[in-house]
């Protein structure tokens, strides 16, 4: 079952139109991944799930309810956490801090035993859960902000071009650990990304944005195995 489904969505910023009727649906349990060259869109489709996005029509539905336009605290709350481009830790807190922040709305014991869990993924973090944020490295940066995001228990984890910026043994690590978590169904994860390499490896489902459309849509297999599609989307 879909557990977003996002239909005829056109999005945009005052008079600049940049999603012109995008489709796709996210199943629960599953990866999915949209790749993109820079401006096709794809922080603009996270962010139109988020509620952030001001020009929106279409629908977007979470287990079947709508979502189309709703407040972002709201759509927090029914369980969809967004981990931005360039991360958004809070710099001047440590390690620690910015995770208990992810689980403020959540109960003590049960915050602890996630705490943990994110510490099991993300060793580097739990190595270091008193260091400042603003200090740690691009990759453990990111780890936060995604450790930040599972604390909340999402059931829907938007994240956007968890790559950027980060050294390929990095990006490399940090997608074994996402892989991880796919793997163990409970966080659906919705993945934008340019780095189109990496991403087919932990998706289960990709579309392939451009100019604010979706023009491929299918399995990663049948994705890679199409030399047409590499050459013009995937740039290999
Ligand atoms: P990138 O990989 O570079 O982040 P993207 O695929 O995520 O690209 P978006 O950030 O969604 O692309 O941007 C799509 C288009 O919307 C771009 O042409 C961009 O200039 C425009 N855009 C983004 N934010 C705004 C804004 N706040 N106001 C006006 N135009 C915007």
């Amino acid at each position: 079952m879909s557990l977003i489904s996002v239909e005829d969505l056109h999005a945009g910023y005052g008079q600049v139109r940049v999603l012109h009727g995008i489709s796709f649906s996210v199943e629960e349990g599953s990866t999915s991944v949209i790749l993109g060259a820079n401006g096709a869109g794809k922080t603009t489709t996270l962010r139109a799930l988020s509620g952030m996005t001001h020009y929106v029509t279409g629908r977007i539905a979470l287990d079947g309810r709508d979502i189309t336009r709703a407040a972002t605290s709201t759509i927090v709350r029914r369980g969809v956490a967004h981990v931005p481009q360039g991360r958004g830790t809070f710099t001047n807190q440590t390690v620690e801090e910015n995770l208990l922040l992810g689980g403020y709305a959540r109960r003590g014991g049960v915050v602890r035993d996630d705490l943990s869990r994110v510490y099991e993924l993300f060793p580097q973090l739990g190595e270091r859960p008193k260091q400042h944020a603003g200090s740690l490295s691009g990759g453990e940066q990111q780890m936060l902000a995604i450790g930040r995001a599972l604390m909340l228990r999402p059931r829907l984890m938007l994240l956007d071009e968890p790559s950027l910026g980060l050294a390929p043994i990095i990006i490399a690590d940090l997608f074994r650990t996402l892989a991880e978590l796919g793997r163990e169904g409970d966080t659906t994860m919705l993945v934008v990304e340019q780095n189109a390499n990496i991403a087919l490896d932990i998706a289960d489902r990709v579309y392939v944005l451009e100019a604010g459309r979706i023009v491929v849509d299918g399995e990663p297999e049948t994705v890679r195995a199409d030399e047409s599609i590499r050459r013009a989307y995937l740039g290999y």
